[in-house]
């Protein structure tokens, strides 16, 4: 079921008016949707308390809603509130990502339902920002982007051809020509070099410091970041990363740094490792975290680094939940 939001004004408050609008708004809402009557489950309307003519709900059952169930509610006075307002929600049956109609000098409450919004995550290596995006990718309806993930495809496409990560030029040639995608499928992002799902390989562990060294090169940051900023443009979506903040998504309206004490964050990895069935020593994975953290955090292109206006998040003694809950709380604060 999906919900769709909108709002019209109308000038006077007038039977006419009322109906004209209501009828604009939702004639609109459905064509913008492509609904058909057995697709609507119920809608739901609101206007400023300053209408009293006539009830949204009976000018949409006369502008062709007959079947759904149709409820107008007043709302109370608001000072600075735009003045003569309907608002509507329109439950849905459908798959389709909703599009929300906005007529009349009317305006959504809330930024989220009508703009593209990007959420920037980052933060050092077994952080939990990739579970962490998961979850509010799928809580706010929109993409996540692992973007690590591009960077272990690149370390890859290195192995495949036999090139050194240390060889800057090699690489630069190998990367300039990668046919890299990434899709979600069910909620979860595919990575395919050529084609072909690399999802699994790139999680092999030694593919972790191999990605840290190739993401350090120039040539493959513009390249990742480009891509990166193509996605975030067209669609709403999480990145999670160690540069999104500070330098793929500068203007982003929200982010967060997500860390942990390396020992939790080693804990969590070999965790992870052991279920995708590689049994890697504590210590070792411990070790790794380190020098990868080392390693991203001085390198000389967009290290990792909190940006100033991040907020940061210790998760070492949090539940994946709570972060969760912490990051939407946050985020709903500043919509
Ligand atoms: O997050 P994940 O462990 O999959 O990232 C692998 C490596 O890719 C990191 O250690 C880091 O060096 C690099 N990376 C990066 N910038 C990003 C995301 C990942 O440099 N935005």
């Amino acid at each position: 079921m999906k919900a769709i939001r909108g709002a019209t004004t109308v000038d006077k408050d007038g039977v006419e008016e009322i109906k004209e609008s209501v009828k604009e708004l939702m004639t609109e809402i459905r064509a913008q949707n492509d609904l058909k009557q057995d697709d609507v489950v119920c809608v739901m309307f609101s206007n400023t308390s300053d209408l009293h003519a006539f009830y949204p709900a009976k000018a949409a059952r006369e502008a062709g809603f007959f079947n759904a169930p149709l409820f107008s509610a007043l709302e109370p006075e608001i000072d600075g509130a735009l003045q003569k307002c309907i608002r509507v929600m329109v439950l849905v049956e459908s798959e389709k990502p909703p599009k929300h109609v906005y007529l009349r000098g009317a305006v959504a409450l809330r930024r989220d339902v009508t703009s593209i919004i990007n959420i920037a995550l980052d933060g050092p290596a077994g952080s939990g920002k990739s579970t962490v995006s998961r979850l509010i990718a799928n809580k706010l309806n929109i993409l996540c982007l692992d973007t690590g993930a591009m960077y272990r495809a690149c370390a890859l496409e290195c192995v495949k051809h036999g090139v050194s990560v240390s060889d800057e030029k090699s690489v630069n040639e190998l990367i300039s020509a990668i046919n890299l995608t990434v899709k979600h499928e069910g909620g979860v992002q595919r990575t395919y070099l050529d084609g072909k799902d690399v999802s699994e390989e790139i999680r092999k562990p030694e593919m972790s410091m191999l990605a840290s060294s190739v993401s350090a090169l120039g040539c493959v940051r513009t390249k990742m970041v480009q891509l990166q900023r193509e996605i975030a443009k067209m669609t709403s979506c999480i990145l999670d990363g160690r540069d999104i903040g500070t330098n793929v998504l500068p203007e982003a309206p929200f982010k967060f740094f997500l860390t942990a004490s390396p020992e939790v964050r080693a804990n969590r990895r070999a965790d992870e490792n052991l279920l995708k069935g590689f049994n890697t020593p504590f210590e070792e994975v411990l070790a790794d975290v380190i020098k990868r953290d080392e390693q991203d955090a001085n390198r000389k292109i967009a290290p990792l680094k909190q940006a100033e206006d991040a907020i940061l998040i210790d998760s070492s003694t949090m539940t994946i939940e709570e972060v969760v809950d912490l990051i939407l709380n946050k985020i709903q604060e500043k919509i």
